[in-house]
């Protein structure tokens, strides 16, 4: 059985897919520079993702542009035409546009009048050609289980499965975890940081009608985003610790599973944490489920887990997901996944949790990170 640390740092989780397509050797040619695009979105992601180097481009001749190898020609493609056309489903999404060496001078996208030159100096500086991309259906969630748990009758089958194949874990005496409030009427009351009142539970990912959660998590940041906090609210957070060792169905570890993603309950649990409101009564049916099944709550991953990391939906190689086949699956899952913690009922009323410290929390930058792609292809 597993246990959470007393202090877990809120640091980004380092990526093993970044570390895979740093770690090629393309000779360090520089082939393009920044200045070669007439896209603006590709050329300032060049710029970003470019090297500042002395000397004229080999293609453009400017001194000014940032160097590209072939590598990060090929991560540039990735970002801009893959992640740039990725389009998320009720459950799951894939990109509209793939690329491969075996396509080079065979693309056939039709991107707007501007990118054609750029893609042809793309293609031909990789060696790679861009085509649409059709995508394997369990990815837009065509997934049995997953079919199973939406679908009223099945659903309890799916939810034994899930309470018998998800490990418990122990949230420990004493252990720090925060929850925020955004503009609570009596910020120094530590009942403000309970669940809240029963009558106006049932409108989260996981409460029910009279049936609260508190929801919380060893990540700041994490909560921030759960909140929707803005710079213009007034937020407190409260640091709280179990008073005994809570018993956690672990809705994020990473099942081992000898069957395809069209069979997998993993990737249907992870679709699901990752969809948007229609999902919820699932959720909530599971949440049910665990309590009368005896735990004191559940670990669940955060909507928000793929923004904070840097992850990207439901990634994969040669159509195959990579969080089922990455050699490292189980740490690859978990540098993507950021646990949050529902406990059930009103743990602070009942005692089982207790107030250690809260503070005012003065928000003085909320950014968003992104990178551009095509407008029609
Ligand atoms: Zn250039």
């Amino acid at each position: 059985m597993g246990q959470y640390a007393t202090s877990q740092t809120s640091m980004p989780r380092t990526s093993p897919i970044l570390e895979m397509t740093t770690t090629s050797n393309d000779g360090g040619t520089h082939l393009l520079c920044s200045d070669c695009f007439v896209d603006e979105g590709l050329r300032l992601d060049a710029y970003k993702h470019g090297l500042e180097k002395e000397g004229d481009c080999p293609n453009c001749k400017s001194p000014n542009g940032r160097k590209l190898t072939k590598d990060h020609i090929k991560a540039l493609a990735w970002r801009f035409f893959v992640s740039g056309t990725t389009v998320r489903g009720a459950y799951g999404g894939a990109p509209v546009i793939q690329f491969n060496e075996y396509h080079y001078g065979k693309s056939d996208i039709s991107p707007s009048q501007w990118l054609k030159g750029d893609i042809k100096l793309i293609e031909d500086a990789a060696k790679i050609g861009f085509f649409h991309y059709g995508p394997r259906l369990w990815m837009v969630g065509e997934v049995e289980p997953l079919k199973d748990l939406e679908d009223p009758e099945k659903r309890s089958q799916i939810i034994a499965r899930v309470l018998k194949e998800y490990p418990e874990r122990t949230l420990a005496k004493d252990s720090a975890f925060y929850r925020l409030r955004v503009g609570p009427r009596q910020p120094a009351d530590p009942s403000e940081y309970d669940s809240p009142p029963t009558e106006l539970a049932g409108k989260g990912r996981l409460d029910s009608v009279s049936f609260p959660v508190l929801y919380g998590s060893q990540d700041i940041d994490i909560c921030i985003h759960e909140c929707r906090a803005t710079a213009e609210d007034e937020v407190f957070v409260a640091t709280l610790k179990p008073q005994r060792d809570m018993r956690l169905l672990d809705l994020t570890h990473v099942l081992k599973e000898d069957v395809t993603e069209f069979e997998s309950l993993d990737m249907a649990i992870h679709m699901l944490f990752l969809a948007r409101s229609h999902s919820y009564e699932i959720s909530r049916a599971i949440a049910l489920s665990a309590k009368d099944a005896g735990f004191d709550g559940v670990i669940y991953p955060s909507f928000f887990s793929l923004i904070r990391t840097g992850g990207r939906p439901f990634e994969t190689a040669y159509g195959l997901s990579l969080r089922r086949f990455h050699p490292q699956a189980e740490e690859y899952g978990r540098a993507f996944t950021i646990p949050n913690f529902a406990l059930f009922g009103r743990p602070i009323e009942k005692r089982s949790v207790s107030v250690h410290c809260i503070n005012r929390l003065v928000l003085t930058q909320i950014g968003y990170v992104g990178h551009f792609g095509p407008v029609v292809y």
